[in-house]
């Protein structure tokens, strides 16, 4: 994912787990989502396919609810089949990803497929 410094306007800087940070000019700022005490990250041990939903298994058991219209459109398919769950599955596997909590109550990823693969 690609985070703009608010300073300088470098491209690539990190989030660190409660602060985003340029390692260009060494500015450290809030990334400003109101759901932030919701947001969790985890990486992705694998992906399961249950019917019709799709989640991320985190490794340490959590799941995140992935929407399966998005990865239909991040890999121009027109419906999921187990080779391409498993391909998702790979792609993500070792991924550090985030999520929030939805109104359901499920955690979602947070963001999109293409800001993780
Ligand atoms: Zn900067």
């Amino acid at each position: 994912m690609c985070i703009e410094c608010p300073n300088c306007g470098f491209e690539d800087a990190y989030h660190d787990g409660v602060n985003y940070v340029c390692p260009n000019c060494g500015n450290e700022w809030d990334d400003g989502n109101d759901y932030d005490s919701d947001l969790g990250e985890g990486q992705v041990d694998y992906v399961r396919f249950d019917r019709g939903d799709i989640w991320a298994v985190l490794i340490d058991g959590d799941e995140v609810y992935i929407d399966s219209d998005e990865v239909l459109d991040h890999y121009s398919r027109h419906r999921i089949t187990r080779g391409l769950v498993n391909r998702l599955s790979e792609d993500l596997h070792s991924e550090t990803i985030k999520y929030y909590l939805d109104d359901d109550g499920d955690l979602s990823l947070d963001g999109e497929l293409s800001d993780y693969i």
